[in-house]
Protein backbone atom coordinates (compact mmCIF):
# COMPACT_ATOMS: atom_id res chain seq x y z
CA UNK A 1 0.00 0.00 0.00
CA UNK A 2 3.00 2.42 -0.09
CA UNK A 3 1.79 3.90 -3.15
CA UNK A 4 2.76 7.96 -3.94
CA UNK A 5 -0.09 9.67 -5.04
CA UNK A 6 0.47 12.27 -7.87
CA UNK A 7 -1.58 15.47 -6.55
CA UNK A 8 -1.13 17.23 -9.28
CA UNK A 9 -3.26 14.13 -10.93
CA UNK A 10 -6.18 15.13 -9.24
CA UNK A 11 -7.12 17.21 -12.14
CA UNK A 12 -8.20 13.86 -14.20
CA UNK A 13 -9.03 12.03 -10.83
CA UNK A 14 -11.09 14.31 -9.81
CA UNK A 15 -14.69 14.62 -8.64
CA UNK A 16 -17.02 16.42 -11.42
CA UNK A 17 -16.68 13.43 -13.25
CA UNK A 18 -18.43 11.04 -11.55
CA UNK A 19 -22.02 10.69 -12.73
CA UNK A 20 -24.20 10.54 -9.02
CA UNK A 21 -22.03 13.48 -7.71
CA UNK A 22 -22.74 15.67 -10.52
CA UNK A 23 -26.27 15.88 -9.28
CA UNK A 24 -25.12 16.86 -6.29
CA UNK A 25 -22.62 19.73 -7.21
CA UNK A 26 -25.84 21.21 -9.45
CA UNK A 27 -25.21 25.17 -9.45
CA UNK A 28 -22.04 25.24 -7.21
CA UNK A 29 -19.05 26.22 -8.92
CA UNK A 30 -15.81 23.85 -8.29
CA UNK A 31 -12.14 25.36 -8.85
CA UNK A 32 -9.32 22.75 -8.52
CA UNK A 33 -5.78 25.22 -7.81
CA UNK A 34 -3.06 22.21 -8.15
CA UNK A 35 0.49 23.16 -9.10
CA UNK A 36 2.10 22.24 -12.42
CA UNK A 37 4.82 19.96 -10.25
CA UNK A 38 4.56 16.80 -9.25
CA UNK A 39 3.21 16.69 -5.64
CA UNK A 40 3.94 13.62 -4.04
CA UNK A 41 2.00 12.13 -0.63
CA UNK A 42 1.83 8.50 0.58
CA UNK A 43 -1.53 7.42 -0.24
CA UNK A 44 -3.39 5.43 -2.98
CA UNK A 45 -5.46 7.05 -5.63
CA UNK A 46 -8.58 5.34 -4.37
CA UNK A 47 -8.29 6.55 -0.17
CA UNK A 48 -7.26 10.62 -1.41
CA UNK A 49 -10.25 10.41 -3.65
CA UNK A 50 -12.55 8.94 -1.06
CA UNK A 51 -11.64 11.64 1.71
CA UNK A 52 -11.70 14.48 -1.55
CA UNK A 53 -15.19 13.27 -1.95
CA UNK A 54 -16.56 13.58 1.30
CA UNK A 55 -14.83 16.75 2.11
CA UNK A 56 -16.25 18.23 -1.22
CA UNK A 57 -19.49 16.72 -0.68
CA UNK A 58 -19.88 18.56 2.14
CA UNK A 59 -19.48 21.53 1.40
CA UNK A 60 -21.60 21.29 -1.71
CA UNK A 61 -24.39 19.70 0.51
CA UNK A 62 -23.63 22.77 3.26
CA UNK A 63 -24.01 25.21 0.32
CA UNK A 64 -27.17 24.04 -1.05
CA UNK A 65 -28.92 23.50 2.16
CA UNK A 66 -28.54 26.99 2.86
CA UNK A 67 -29.93 28.53 -0.37
CA UNK A 68 -32.84 29.37 -1.05
CA UNK A 69 -35.45 26.43 -3.47
CA UNK A 70 -35.55 28.73 -6.36
CA UNK A 71 -31.70 29.26 -6.24
CA UNK A 72 -30.86 25.74 -6.06
CA UNK A 73 -32.81 24.20 -8.93
CA UNK A 74 -33.05 27.10 -11.51
CA UNK A 75 -31.04 26.69 -14.50
CA UNK A 76 -28.18 29.17 -14.32
CA UNK A 77 -27.77 30.25 -11.12
CA UNK A 78 -24.34 29.61 -8.86
CA UNK A 79 -25.35 29.90 -5.33
CA UNK A 80 -22.17 29.02 -3.82
CA UNK A 81 -18.23 28.65 -4.62
CA UNK A 82 -16.01 25.79 -3.18
CA UNK A 83 -12.43 26.15 -4.10
CA UNK A 84 -9.91 23.18 -3.61
CA UNK A 85 -6.17 23.71 -3.29
CA UNK A 86 -2.69 21.52 -3.28
CA UNK A 87 0.63 22.92 -2.11
CA UNK A 88 3.77 21.48 -1.24
CA UNK A 89 5.20 20.74 1.93
CA UNK A 90 8.62 20.07 3.25
CA UNK A 91 7.55 17.27 3.63
CA UNK A 92 4.56 16.34 1.88
CA UNK A 93 1.10 17.93 0.62
CA UNK A 94 -1.22 20.27 2.43
CA UNK A 95 -4.68 19.82 0.41
CA UNK A 96 -7.57 22.80 1.45
CA UNK A 97 -11.20 22.88 0.66
CA UNK A 98 -12.78 25.92 1.04
CA UNK A 99 -16.56 27.19 1.02
CA UNK A 100 -19.17 30.16 1.03
CA UNK A 101 -21.74 27.71 3.10
CA UNK A 102 -22.54 28.52 6.17
CA UNK A 103 -19.74 27.38 7.81
CA UNK A 104 -19.16 25.54 10.71
CA UNK A 105 -20.16 26.86 14.14
CA UNK A 106 -17.28 27.03 16.10
CA UNK A 107 -18.79 24.57 19.03
CA UNK A 108 -19.31 22.27 16.65
CA UNK A 109 -16.13 22.18 15.41
CA UNK A 110 -14.56 19.27 18.20
CA UNK A 111 -17.00 17.29 17.30
CA UNK A 112 -17.82 16.94 13.65
CA UNK A 113 -15.13 14.04 13.46
CA UNK A 114 -16.81 12.12 15.79
CA UNK A 115 -18.87 8.89 14.44
CA UNK A 116 -22.92 9.58 14.04
CA UNK A 117 -22.34 13.64 14.46
CA UNK A 118 -24.37 15.26 11.83
CA UNK A 119 -26.93 18.33 11.65
CA UNK A 120 -28.60 16.51 8.59
CA UNK A 121 -32.04 15.34 8.65
CA UNK A 122 -30.57 12.67 6.81
CA UNK A 123 -27.44 12.24 7.50
CA UNK A 124 -24.97 9.61 8.14
CA UNK A 125 -22.51 11.46 10.38
CA UNK A 126 -19.80 9.07 9.45
CA UNK A 127 -17.95 11.01 6.28
CA UNK A 128 -15.67 12.70 8.54
CA UNK A 129 -15.08 9.89 10.93
CA UNK A 130 -13.74 8.13 7.74
CA UNK A 131 -12.05 11.29 6.24
CA UNK A 132 -10.11 11.60 9.63
CA UNK A 133 -9.11 7.68 10.20
CA UNK A 134 -8.15 7.55 6.53
CA UNK A 135 -5.64 10.80 6.95
CA UNK A 136 -4.20 10.17 10.45
CA UNK A 137 -3.53 6.01 9.19
CA UNK A 138 -1.88 7.82 6.52
CA UNK A 139 0.11 9.87 9.15
CA UNK A 140 -1.78 13.03 9.03
CA UNK A 141 -3.72 15.74 10.22
CA UNK A 142 -6.95 16.89 9.53
CA UNK A 143 -8.02 20.56 10.92
CA UNK A 144 -11.47 22.64 10.20
CA UNK A 145 -11.83 26.62 10.66
CA UNK A 146 -13.29 29.49 8.77
CA UNK A 147 -12.76 30.19 5.20
CA UNK A 148 -11.81 33.25 3.76
CA UNK A 149 -14.67 32.83 1.32
CA UNK A 150 -16.88 33.08 4.54
CA UNK A 151 -17.89 29.31 5.29
CA UNK A 152 -15.92 26.41 6.04
CA UNK A 153 -12.16 25.45 5.50
CA UNK A 154 -10.95 22.24 5.64
CA UNK A 155 -6.93 21.56 6.07
CA UNK A 156 -5.46 18.38 5.41
CA UNK A 157 -1.48 17.79 5.82
CA UNK A 158 -0.56 14.93 4.11
CA UNK A 159 3.22 13.40 4.61
CA UNK A 160 5.14 12.32 1.84
CA UNK A 161 6.35 8.93 3.39
CA UNK A 162 4.15 6.94 5.24
CA UNK A 163 4.63 7.21 8.97
CA UNK A 164 3.21 4.77 11.80
CA UNK A 165 -0.03 6.88 12.69
P1 LIG B 1 -22.94 14.04 7.29
O1 LIG B 1 -22.48 14.69 6.01
O2 LIG B 1 -23.63 12.72 7.05
O3 LIG B 1 -23.74 14.96 8.17
P2 LIG B 1 -20.15 14.23 8.04
O4 LIG B 1 -19.32 13.46 9.01
O5 LIG B 1 -19.68 14.27 6.64
O6 LIG B 1 -21.63 13.66 8.14
O7 LIG B 1 -20.28 15.73 8.56
C1 LIG B 1 -20.68 15.96 9.91
C2 LIG B 1 -21.25 17.37 10.09
O8 LIG B 1 -20.23 18.34 9.93
C3 LIG B 1 -22.31 17.78 9.09
O9 LIG B 1 -23.58 17.28 9.43
C4 LIG B 1 -22.25 19.30 9.20
O10 LIG B 1 -22.94 19.76 10.32
C5 LIG B 1 -20.76 19.55 9.45
N1 LIG B 1 -20.04 19.95 8.22
C6 LIG B 1 -19.17 19.18 7.52
N2 LIG B 1 -18.67 19.85 6.47
C7 LIG B 1 -19.22 21.08 6.50
C8 LIG B 1 -19.09 22.26 5.68
N3 LIG B 1 -18.27 22.28 4.62
N4 LIG B 1 -19.82 23.35 6.03
C9 LIG B 1 -20.64 23.33 7.11
N5 LIG B 1 -20.79 22.26 7.93
C10 LIG B 1 -20.09 21.15 7.63
MG1 LIG C 1 -20.80 14.11 4.84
Amino acid sequence: RECSEQLSHLEETSIPGEGAFMDLTANVDITWDVPDEPLTAAIDRQMLRRVLVNLVRNAVQAIRDAAPEAARTSEASVIGHVQVKALAEDDGAVITIDDDGPGVPEEARSRIFDPYFTTKHDGTGLGLAIVKKVVVEHGGAIDVGESHLGGARFIVHLPRTITQA
